[in-house]
């Protein structure tokens, strides 16, 4: 379901010119041939670093530019000038370029050769100005990219580098993806409303709605069989509640809600779709709202939002790309409830079932209870604590002439006591800078009410990739202070009311 990391490529072209003649442009090949292979074969870069040959004009360049662009493997670009490289002619190659770029402003030796440097060496060893030339035509043509600066052994770099690779990675998933929202938005619900539009041309997915009719359609040819099997799997992964257990008075339930299962699943898989939403609104036909179901698919690897949330659904499926291999999970995520005693304020993040298992701490409780809204019959759900430690909520936000991805940094906290009355999954956390601070930030930047919420992944990560999508990003962490912020927001939308 999330692709393997390992299975995609990224290009490492390096820049360089024909004056230099043929021993140093073949030494500036060997060099990049083993820069590509360290990085290809380091634990830290999850995919594979693919050495291209050194381009030495615009022809080369483009030529170079084209070939990535059409290669179906190739999720981004690695550019680096070990020698130097005039930049003009870049500026064609760049101009089509429409992989992630990162320019890795490294360089081969480590360390000044102190006794033994001269002049052969320094023509060699030239990226400090080489990649600033480089620097410059990418300033100057306004392109998105990340620059990395440090020695490719070093692995402050290589951590750099994995970040922007499991961004690109999350950015390539989305080309082409589709999502399917099964009825509407929730009713009068504005944050969850967006472009859909303007999502396809900007971040190419879709989103397209099918009535529930057809979801109930593929439900019902769910075999018995079929239910059989997946009641033994819920029996063997979660501790089940009594009633629900065979010849318990809930048995049913649980049939029905692997039934649901089963059926979206179905639907997902033979309709290609990465994620899905639903709306408690719109259930006709089904018996229950989908909570273990919404739960289990999103572990599998969909994005998944509730109340017809799309852009939530699709930010939910890109992070569990990007956080694909890395301890920890990445689930929807709904700011509930708080807790202001002094000293020791936090949220409490849950939502009415559907938050995903892959962040639980220990084995989750499959339970059934009355659910307060809908109409429908007790919906079965996953039931747990999550794992405390340093994590973030994301939230893409449509403010109408761009997107702004929205990133909070947290510190998931123990529930101080158990929650024995609370039939839902939940997490407590303590947003950075502090609750305040932190919580009046997010509402100043008009950051949703759900979010991805992330263990695993970083500002970093989100960062990159807001430039890869080249969308505002803005971060509330622990440096945030409000004075400033509010005038950052401000500087934005200007920013955004000119470029765009
Ligand atoms: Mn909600």
């Amino acid at each position: 379901m999330i692709p393997q990391l390992k299975s995609l490529d990224v290009w490492f072209i390096t820049g360089s010119q024909d004056l230099y003649g043929a021993e140093t442009l073949k030494k500036v090949a060997e060099h990049s041939t083993e820069i590509a292979s360290s990085l290809s074969a380091s634990k830290t870069i999850p995919v594979n670093v693919v050495f291209k040959p050194v381009v030495k004009s615009s022809e080369e360049v483009l030529k170079a530019m084209q070939e990535a662009n059409n290669d179906k493997n190739c999720i981004g670009v690695i550019c680096w000038m070990h020698t130097f490289s005039p930049a003009k002619m870049w500026i064609n190659g760049l101009k089509i370029l429409s992989k992630p770029l990162l320019h890795f402003h490294t360089q081969f030796n480590r360390d000044i050769p102190w006794n033994t440097i001269d002049m052969d060496f320094m023509n060699l060893n030239q990226s400090a100005h080489g990649d600033r030339e480089f620097g410059f035509i990418t300033a100057r043509m306004n392109i998105n990219r990340k620059v990395v600066v440090g020695h490719w052994q070093d692995e402050e770099s290589l951590e750099k580098i994995n970040s922007w690779c499991r961004a690109a990675a999350a950015w390539q998933d989305w080309q082409g993806a589709r999502f399917v929202r099964f009825g509407d938005n929730m009713r009068y619900v504005a944050v969850t409303e967006g472009d859909k539009v303007e999502a396809e041309i900007k971040f190419g997915y879709s989103v397209n709605t099918y009535g529930i009719a057809d979801l109930v359609a593929v439900v019902n040819q769910i075999s018995e069989k079929e239910i059989d099997q997946l009641v033994d799997t819920y029996q063997k992964e979660y501790q089940l509640q009594a009633e629900l257990l065979k010849g318990g008075a809930a048995h049913s339930s649980l049939r029905a809600a692997a039934k649901i299962e089963l059926g979206i699943e179905k639907f997902l898989v033979d309709g290609n779709f990465k994620g899905f939403t639903d709306t408690f609104e719109d259930l006709n036909g089904l018996e229950q709202l989908p909570g273990i179901a919404a739960q289990r698919l999103m572990a599998k690897g969909f994005g998944f939002a509730g109340e017809g949330d799309w852009k939530t659904a699709a930010l939910v499926r890109a992070m569990k790309v990007m956080g694909s291999g890395l301890q920890g999970g990445n689930s929807f995520m709904e700011d509930y409830t708080y807790h202001f005693q002094p000293d020791n304020r936090m949220v409490l993040g849950a939502h009415m079932l559907e938050i995903c298992p892959s962040i639980a701490e220990g084995k989750p409780s499959c339970e059934v209870h009355p659910l307060g809204i809908g109409g429908k019959a007790d919906p079965v759900r996953l039931v747990f604590n999550t794992t405390p430690g340093a994590a973030l909520n994301a939230s893409i936000v449509d403010m109408g002439n761009r997107f702004r991805l929205l990133v909070n940094e947290v510190m998931a906290v123990k529930p101080i006591q158990a929650l024995p009355l609370l039939p839902v999954a939940r997490v407590l956390w303590k947003p950075y800078p502090n609750m305040h601070t932190g919580c009046a930030a997010w509402i100043l930047a008009g950051g949703a009410h759900h979010t991805c919420y992330s263990q695993n992944l970083t500002r970093e990560h989100l960062e990159d990739f807001a430039e890869i999508a080249g969308i505002e990003f803005t971060l509330i962490g622990k440096n945030t202070e409000l004075s400033s912020f509010k005038n950052e927001l401000k500087w934005s939308d200007v920013y955004y009311k000119i470029s765009h």
